[in-house]
């Protein structure tokens, strides 16, 4: 990642460049900035505090740089989910174990993932895909097997409860079938992304519970996926502590056997903070800004889901002006790139200015395309505190409203 960084004269991987310091630049390009140290914060606090075993979701963000930091912070499981994941973090971390979690797979990446990168979990939720498996792998006996339920995405703001899982009544006939080819027999679920309440999880055991009665079963693994929420506008979850002393509680209480795991896949939890882009303010209409990155670039989430980001001016001087809300346009011909916000910024903000929009660590700069020949410009380590963080341990309320002035 050290390659793209001769643009702008910094030597990205000395210690002490600060945000403001890339805004004084004044760089052409969006620019993205790292923060190593919030990544591994996160890596820390899931590996120590979550009750079981966290595996990081690599599609959140599948930076080669993020994938190591996680490693050496304590994640040794990766959820990967194509072959060119498997490739990915194999070559990253060669010693990292990889769980194909995907219920919906290629014969050819089974084989591949099998035989020449030593998977041995998978997941499924169809006869069709357990033969599958079964035929991929020459009838292997040493599988971990996942049966991925599908569950409400009630308290999530990003459903994944319609596309795989089987639904309740549907589990039994395939739990019975998969434990007799499983070596361990697992139950997985996706709660959706960004769950606002514990209660998600609490709700998708006691289905997990019911699948488990009904198929009469010795489960092995329990994975409650992922879903852990990171903090954004008007969307402050409460502590993750809550979340995994509940699910605790609820793992405790499964019939399963005494030494069954539990794990987790955290994708968004562990990468959110990780990283922020800084933007320029090319145009001013109104109250509708024109930047220079967008719904093709690294805003994907906002313009097409409606998420707030949270974003603060870096400028000298400093702004007194009150705050106003606005839109975003993203640099793109195409009237869908558009970002609707409202993003809280000092009315008096104007073209030239730079916009530090945070929280584009997971599904940011993992959905950038090149559409319009607008790409990625720089990026560069920073040191500075993410704009809002879940792991410093300070007042919720304070976390959760950040500066949004940051003077050069
Ligand atoms: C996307 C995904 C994850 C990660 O979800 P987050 O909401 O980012 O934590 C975990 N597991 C599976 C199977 C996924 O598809």
């Amino acid at each position: 990642m050290h390659k793209h960084h001769r643009a702008l004269g910094l030597a990205t991987t000395r210690i002490g460049n600060r945000v403001a310091d890339i805004a004084k630049l004044r760089p052409v390009q969006p620019v993205t900035l790292v923060r190593p140290h919030a990544a591994s914060r996160a890596a820390r606090f899931f590996a120590e505090k979550f009750p079981g075993r966290s595996m990081y979701a690599v599609k959140a963000n599948p930076s080669p740089d993020l994938i190591q930091i996680l490693w050496e912070s304590g994640i040794t499981h990766f959820d990967v989910a194509s072959i060119a994941e498997v490739r990915l973090v194999a070559g990253v971390a060669p010693e990292a174990t990889l769980c194909f979690m995907h219920p919906v797979k290629a014969e050819e990446a089974i084989a591949e993932a099998y035989f020449e990168y030593g998977v041995r979990v998978f997941s499924l939720d169809s006869m069709e895909e357990l033969d599958k498996i079964v035929r991929a792998t020459k009838g292997a006996t040493d599988l971990t097997l996942c049966v991925r339920l599908r569950v409400s995405s009630d308290h999530s703001k990003l459903s994944l409860a319609s596309k795989f899982g089987v639904g309740p009544g549907e589990s039994k006939d395939l739990l019975i079938a998969v434990r007799q080819v499983a070596d361990a027999l697992g139950i997985c679920f996706h709660v959706g992304s960004q769950a606002m309440s514990p209660e998600a999880y609490a709700n998708a055991m006691e289905r997990a519970r019911a699948a488990i009665v009904e198929a009469g079963v010795t489960v092995d693994v329990v994975d409650v996926g992922g879903g852990f929420p990171s903090s954004y506008p008007g969307m402050e979850p409460p502590p993750l502590e809550r979340y995994f002393a509940t699910i605790h509680r609820a793992f405790e209480s499964l019939p399963i056997s005494y030494s069954a795991e539990l794990w987790a896949e955290p994708g968004r939890a562990l990468c959110a903070e990780y990283s922020s882009l800084i933007v320029r303010v090319e145009r001013r209409r109104g109250d509708e800004l024109y930047i220079n990155d967008g719904a093709y670039g690294a805003l994907f989430d906002a313009a097409h889901i409606g998420w707030r980001f949270p974003v603060r001016l870096l400028r000298e001087p400093d702004s007194n002006a009150k705050e106003m809300g606005f839109s975003f346009y993203g640099p793109t011909c195409d009237d869908m790139d558009r970002m609707a916000g409202p993003f809280e910024l000092p009315a008096d903000i104007q073209a030239g200015d730079y916009i530090e929009i945070g929280m584009l660590g997971a599904y940011g700069a993992a959905m950038r395309t090149g559409f319009n020949g607008f790409t990625a410009g720089d990026t560069v380590i920073v040191d500075d505190e993410p704009m809002v963080s879940l792991y410093t341990g300070e007042d919720e309320a304070a976390a959760a409203t950040p500066s949004n002035v940051v003077k050069l």
